[in-house]
């Protein structure tokens, strides 16, 4: 029985909506059950601080009592591969039917506004049924024998296998697609999972463990524990993961390494992205593009768009048009649909990002549109003139901040837009195909799109970056070769060892 949070304050009169959210996921999930004692961790609306409910403060011992549970199944109780389709086929169904519901609680305990959540809830479908997809990727190959220095006659292939217990970890900012983007892949491959997500968004990804139970996915095969740090310390160091999949900050990323010793470890951090816009672009399709993917979830995604490289023939038309269109967006609370951009996941978040533009006007920034902070909320920022040491630009701001700098030759574009120590993705608009792609091949990212913004991914390709960005891929497909390894089994094939009176008289081996 999964123990529900009651909302236990009146909703204000400013943000009407939260009815749907009553029948929120509580505790954590382990051993088979839902855990209801030490239900101390406060869940709150960022926008105005709503205690929307509490759920489970895990501790050590949790963690240690849900891993080894799931050992204990792993050794247990197969689950095949049929029967694990199945119950991914049955999530995105059952997910498809909670489609409000869940959208509802991404947009009250995150930062998205409700068409935000509804479009998350939307990926994350799709997410899930990529996953019952890959099911058929879990197929081997013949090993080459033949071509071998290897002694007498072999022969082999290999077949992929589940790497074992896999610790999820993952960040507050798309709290059910990420969650997704680690359950599905690691369930499709066989293995079991230990989800921690964000102590910020926990309840997006506990009711999504409950959707899977209820689509069939064994007890055995999944816990969720729920709690900062230290709880997540003592998932990354337990000696029976097998695998850590981290979503999350790069600093965060460090420590993971330094704790969790000689573990497998996939990482998907951080990014300052850069777009370029070239002489022969479009300057108002290419400013329409870059105020959505600055400002979208209020800037607090991975892929948002911090660094614009304009030629110097636009830069004035496409301040102009990306200023105007900053300024039209309405910032406000999640649950109005008139809202374009909801608040910080803090207000110690949004007091940052108000010193860090605070610090870039001192060393001589112009400020286009926003600058101003109430509460958690920051209004979207437009600024040009940013010194190239300042933090907007050298460090991952996450958060509704966008800065055009001009540019002459397009091989000081690059090497600006290279100048960082991330690599996620980047845009780049021209008109012109041969220049495009130049200047893809000498960005130093994980995807480089042509006429659009860095912000796009598609749930199913393989979604990483370079340098601190991460290491490792998702997107369905590519996480599932990662959360499985390939196994070999080789026969020596010895005549002389076969029973002589049952080989008879065999005719002489053929050979290619
Ligand atoms: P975060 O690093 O603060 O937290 C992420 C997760 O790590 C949380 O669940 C947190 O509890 C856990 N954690 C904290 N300390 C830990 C420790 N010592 N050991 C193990 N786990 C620990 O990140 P956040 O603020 O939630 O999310 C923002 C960051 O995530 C940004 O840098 C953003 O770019 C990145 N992100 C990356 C992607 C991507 O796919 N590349 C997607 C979304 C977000």
């Amino acid at each position: 029985m999964v123990p529900s949070i009651s909302v236990v304050d009146a909703r204000p009169e400013t943000a009407t909506d939260r009815t749907e959210i009553a029948d929120l996921p509580g505790g954590a999930y382990l051993e088979g059950r839902w855990q209801s004692a030490d239900m101390t961790l406060e869940v709150r609306d960022p926008e105005d601080g709503f205690l929307l409910g509490r759920v489970c403060a895990s501790s050590s011992d949790d963690v240690r009592r849900a891993i080894a549970h799931i050992r204990r199944h792993l050794l247990l109780e197969p689950w095949p591969l049929r029967a694990r389709r199945q119950a991914l086929e049955k999530a995105t169904e059952l997910l498809d039917q909670q489609h409000a519901r869940f959208a509802a609680i991404i947009a009250a305990e995150g930062s998205k506004t409700i068409g935000e959540a509804e479009r998350e809830v939307r990926r994350c479908i799709e997410t899930l049924r990529l996953s019952a997809l890959a099911s058929s990727e879990l197929s081997g190959s013949t090993l080459d024998f033949e071509d071998s220095l290897a002694v007498g006659h072999k022969i082999g292939w290999y077949t992929r296998k589940p790497m074992g217990i896999v610790a999820a970890i993952t960040p507050f900012n798309d709290p059910l697609n990420l969650v997704a983007h680690k359950l599905g892949p690691a369930l499709i491959g066989g293995n079991g999972v230990v989800l921690k997500p964000s102590e910020r968004t926990p309840l997006s990804g506990l009711a999504l463990v409950q959707l899977l139970l209820d689509a069939g996915v064994p007890a055995g095969r999944l816990a969720a524990i729920v709690g900062g740090p230290g709880v997540a310390e003592a998932l990354v160091t337990d000696e029976d993961v097998d695998l850590i999949s981290f979503t999350g900050g790069p600093r965060t990323a460090q420590r993971i390494a330094a704790a969790a010793g000689a573990k497998k470890i996939l990482s998907e951090l951080g990014g300052n992205n850069a777009t370029i816009v070239c002489a022969d672009a479009d300057p108002v399709a290419a400013a329409e593009a870059i105020v959505a993917g600055a400002f979208g979830v209020a800037g607090q995604n991975c892929l948002s768009v911090q660094r614009v490289y304009v030629h110097t023939s636009l830069f004035d038309d496409v301040v102009e048009h990306v200023t105007r269109g900053t300024q039209a967006l309405r910032t406000g609370s999640k649950f109005d649909r008139r809202t374009d951009v909801g608040p910080l996941i803090s207000e110690a978040e949004a007091r940052r990002i108000e010193e860090w533009v605070d610090e870039a006007i001192a060393s001589g920034a112009s400020l286009h549109a926003g600058g101003q902070r109430r509460g958690a909320f920051y209004e979207p920022t437009v600024l040009t003139d940013v010194p190239a040491q300042c933090r907007v630009i050298r460090e991952e701001v996450f958060g509704p901040v966008v800065t055009l700098l001009p540019f002459t030759e397009i091989s000081d574009a690059v090497q600006r837009a290279n100048d960082s120590d991330y690599g996620l993705q980047a845009g780049v608009f021209t008109q012109s195909i041969d220049l495009a792609l130049v200047i893809a091949e000498h960005l130093h990212v994980g995807a480089v799109v042509i006429n659009e913004t860095s912000d796009i991914r598609i749930d199913s390709m393989p979604f990483g970056g370079f340098k601190k960005s991460g290491v490792g891929r998702e997107g369905v497909r590519h996480a599932l070769y990662q959360m499985t390894e390939p196994k070999n089994t080789i026969i020596n094939l010895t005549e002389s060892g076969a029973p002589q009176q049952l080989l008879g008289g065999l005719p002489e081996r053929t050979t290619s």
